[in-house]
């Protein structure tokens, strides 16, 4: 759940002539984002991160980098004029779109879009800020938690282990109760490791759950560490 200071980095970055690509998949869904302000070479996401259609995404790129960058593959659209000597390809970023798009996804990702600005980002990200604080202080006080990622500036995103419990058991226990959660290590083996762990137990907040979800969500617990 941790934000990262990315703007921060990434002018460290460049400062030291890198440049950077941004993975927002978990933050398009939790906060406004502004590229430009974070001064991003590539920005990406996953749609289906942010309640669109699996199979698509958005790829960021700003113009001086783009207009350096080879296109990756071949197909319809992405060619200005051929010759048998030489091939010139169309502008940014047609010449990253090789072929027939996949439309009805793009269609759906721009509906999904739309809903959670009408939402609006901020209202979201402030709502959810809600839920997180109110569900720290609920999960802290069960006995065994420990909280894994406790900086000041988090998403509603709680990563989680219990003493003596498998995160896996845990995030049973719990889907046999309706409730969702990622358990195992997140695609974050590294940083797992060096907080001395495998797994942990994951519950994402967002602006559709409710602090009754969360009350729910602390009583399985309690409930859990009785057994
Ligand atoms: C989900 C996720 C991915 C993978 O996206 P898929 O579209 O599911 O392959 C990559 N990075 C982050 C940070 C994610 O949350």
């Amino acid at each position: 759940g941790t934000v990262t200071p990315v703007a921060e980095m990434t002018a460290l970055a460049h400062s030291h002539g890198v440049c950077v690509l941004v993975d927002g998949a978990q933050s398009v869904s939790h906060m406004p984002v502004d590229v430009q302000a974070i001064g991003c070479d590539f920005f990406v996401f996953s749609g289906h991160k942010v309640f669109g259609p699996t199979g698509i995404g958005a790829v960021y790129g700003r113009d001086a980098v783009l207009e350096k960058t080879p296109p990756w593959q071949g197909g319809g659209n992405m060619i200005a004029d051929v010759t048998f000597e030489r091939t010139l390809f169309n502008p940014p970023p047609d010449r990253f779109e090789a072929g027939t798009g996949n439309i009805a996804d793009a269609v759906g990702l721009g509906a999904a879009l739309d809903y959670v600005e009408q939402l609006g980002m901020a209202n979201i990200g402030a709502y959810e800020h809600g839920l997180l604080e109110y569900a720290t202080a609920k999960m802290l006080a069960v006995p065994g938690l420990r909280m894994i990622g406790t900086a000041r500036e988090k998403a509603s995103v709680l990563s989680f282990v219990l003493d003596g419990k498998e995160a896996v058991e845990v995030g049973k226990a719990l889907d046999a109760e309706g409730i969702a959660v990622r358990s195992g290590h997140h695609c974050a083996q590294p940083i797992l490791r060096r907080f001395g762990l495998e797994a942990t137990v994951r519950p994402s907040l967002a602006f559709y759950n409710t602090c009754e979800d969360v009350d729910l969500l602390v009583d399985v617990l309690h409930g859990l560490r009785r057994k």
